[in-house]
């Protein structure tokens, strides 16, 4: 979807008449916007957001709901996990990156016991169970589980591997039945209660409203927005500052075409609503942005499947531990092996897979045969590459070693016919992760460098911790955590 609408800053002095008038604008009611209107509402401000669909909740409660946290939460400590910030902030440095922001990254570890605290204080519950399996989410409620590769190489070299996916737990049945059967997740139970206390500290909020531009004074401080609503322009000022918490730019063509274009043509994990355009109002009075190429990946096969096979390239050869996050697996399938993958298991091991993965039923092989050779030959493979990486893993996964990607001696077996390939070329989706570049405090900053005066972003319109690697919940994590840090920073401006 192209999005073709005006985009440039409103003089204040233009702006005829305001429809509404408050100290905090939110623009966007997901898990960012929320968590500022919360925020800012309890500093006594008196916020509005501005909700363009027709309720609140956004991708976020949508979502699985994984919210990455750490550093000793009361949920790790309860469940016999040790975890230090600079744990995490080492594991976060390796993980988010290339070209993670240390300052920021060592702020959301510092203050993730305080977050997961807040979270817990306005009714989020987590349940005390831990989830030793590998997943896209828990096989059942479990509030805690991996979500980020922490415990496979080689991040578990770099800190100590320590579960920070923490889940919000759901009213009735189990996670996953939830996520699969299209009803409410985790999202939806990280999110009702942040409006809910929105709404108990005075927080309005408008549907329907489209907001298009930024409106600034004289001096160059935000001070309002304009946008549309129900096809009529709509004017509101803001006497304390503007909060753009208005999602992605994964389903803006023109602006993923250009600076994030392996995404292009991929299924979006977000909604429509993710247009880029609220990254485009703060580019337009001269806002820096961040990391514009990062996206989170997703797709390929579940991680259950994964442990138990081995992922190949184009050429047959294996190229990442398996046990590792699939997120992780499907960003190194996207941006280093040309979206083109293979998973080979043989029948014992897909056997072992429950009949129900995330998504649906389990997948039934692409191809089947009784000798490698065949399969290679079946798949498209150069006769024998396929049958070396064989040969070579089931070498040493007969003594429990795998001295090429160390995957855990749990999931080395060798492989024995008859066998089954997967073929996971270009299944990749994802979203964006570049955006408005922010501060600590969510304050958009200019190109000079200087924090735009009145403007603070947070969520997927900001660039936060995650840059270019991911973890499960680093998007509900720094949306929620920096989400609050814009509501304080608007709150508190006079
Ligand atoms: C199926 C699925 C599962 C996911 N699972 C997880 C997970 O487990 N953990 C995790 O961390 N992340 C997960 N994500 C990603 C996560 O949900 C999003 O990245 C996150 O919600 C982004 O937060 P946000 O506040 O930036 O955007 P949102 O939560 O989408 O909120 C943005 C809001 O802004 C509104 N808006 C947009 N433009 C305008 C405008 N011009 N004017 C007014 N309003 C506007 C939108 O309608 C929306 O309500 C998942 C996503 C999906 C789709």
């Amino acid at each position: 979807m192209t999005v073709d609408r005006p985009v440039e800053a409103v003089p204040f002095d233009d702006v005829p008449a305001w429809d509404e008038t408050a100290d905090v604008v939110v623009v966007g009611y997901g898990v960012a916007g929320a968590s500022a209107a919360v925020e800012a509402a309890t500093l006594g401000a008196e916020v509005l957001v501005l909700e363009r669909t027709g309720g609140w909740g956004g991708a976020a409660s949508m979502s699985g709901g994984f919210i990455y946290l750490g550093g000793g939460t009361p949920l790790q400590e309860a469940l016999g996990f040790e975890d230090t910030p600079d744990e995490m902030y080492a594991f976060l440095m390796a993980a988010m990156g290339p070209g993670a922001d240390a300052v920021k990254v060592r702020d959301y570890c510092e203050g993730s016991v305080d977050h997961y605290d807040w979270l817990v204080e306005l009714g989020v519950r987590f349940k005390e169970e831990f989830c030793d399996e590998p997943g896209w989410v828990p096989s059942a409620d479990q509030g805690l589980m991996y979500s980020g590769g922490e415990n496979a190489w080689p991040l578990n070299e770099i800190a100590r591997p320590v579960p920070r996916g923490h889940l919000p737990q759901i009213a009735e049945g189990s996670a996953r039945t939830a996520h699969e059967e299209g009803e409410r997740g985790g999202g939806y139970y990280l999110m009702a209660p942040l409006v809910e206390r929105a709404e108990q500290l005075g927080a309005r909020a408008l549907y329907d409203v489209r907001t298009d531009c930024l409106v600034v004074d004289r001096a160059g401080t935000v001070c309002g927005v304009t946008g549309t609503r129900f096809g009529e322009p709509f004017r509101v000022r803001a006497r304390r500052g503007v909060v753009l918490a208005a999602g992605s730019f994964i389903y803006n063509d023109d602006m993923v075409a250009r600076f994030a274009p392996e995404a292009l043509g991929r299924p979006g994990s977000a909604t429509e609503m993710h247009d880029g355009h609220a990254i485009r109002m703060g580019q337009a009075i001269g806002a820096d942005l961040g990391r514009m190429d990062g996206c989170e990946v997703a797709g390929g096969a579940d991680p259950r499947m994964n442990v138990r096979g081995i992922l190949v390239n184009r050429v047959g050869q294996r190229f990442i531990p398996e046990d590792t996050y699939g997120g992780r697996v499907a960003q190194a399938i996207r941006y280093k092996q040309d979206d083109v993958a293979f998973l080979v298991m043989d029948d014992a091991g897909y056997e072992e897979v429950p009949d129900m993965v995330t998504g649906g039923p389990k997948p039934r092989p692409d191809w089947v045969a009784d000798t490698i050779a065949e399969l290679e030959a079946d798949m498209g493979i150069p006769a024998g590459a396929l049958d070396a990486t064989v040969t070579l893993y089931n070498r040493y996964a007969a003594r429990g070693e795998d001295p090429l990607f160390h995957k855990n001696p749990t999931w080395l077996r060798p492989l024995e016919p008859p066998y089954g390939a997967f073929d996971l070329r270009h299944r990749t989706g994802g979203f964006t992760l570049g955006g408005l570049r922010t501060n600590t405090r969510s304050e958009v900053l200019h190109v000079s460098g200087r924090p735009i005066p009145g403007l603070f972003a947070a969520g997927r319109t900001a660039s936060g911790v995650p840059v270019w690697g991911y973890a499960s919940g680093a998007s509900l994590g720094d949306g929620s955590f920096y989400g609050r840090r814009a509501g304080r920073s608007a709150g508190e401006r006079r």
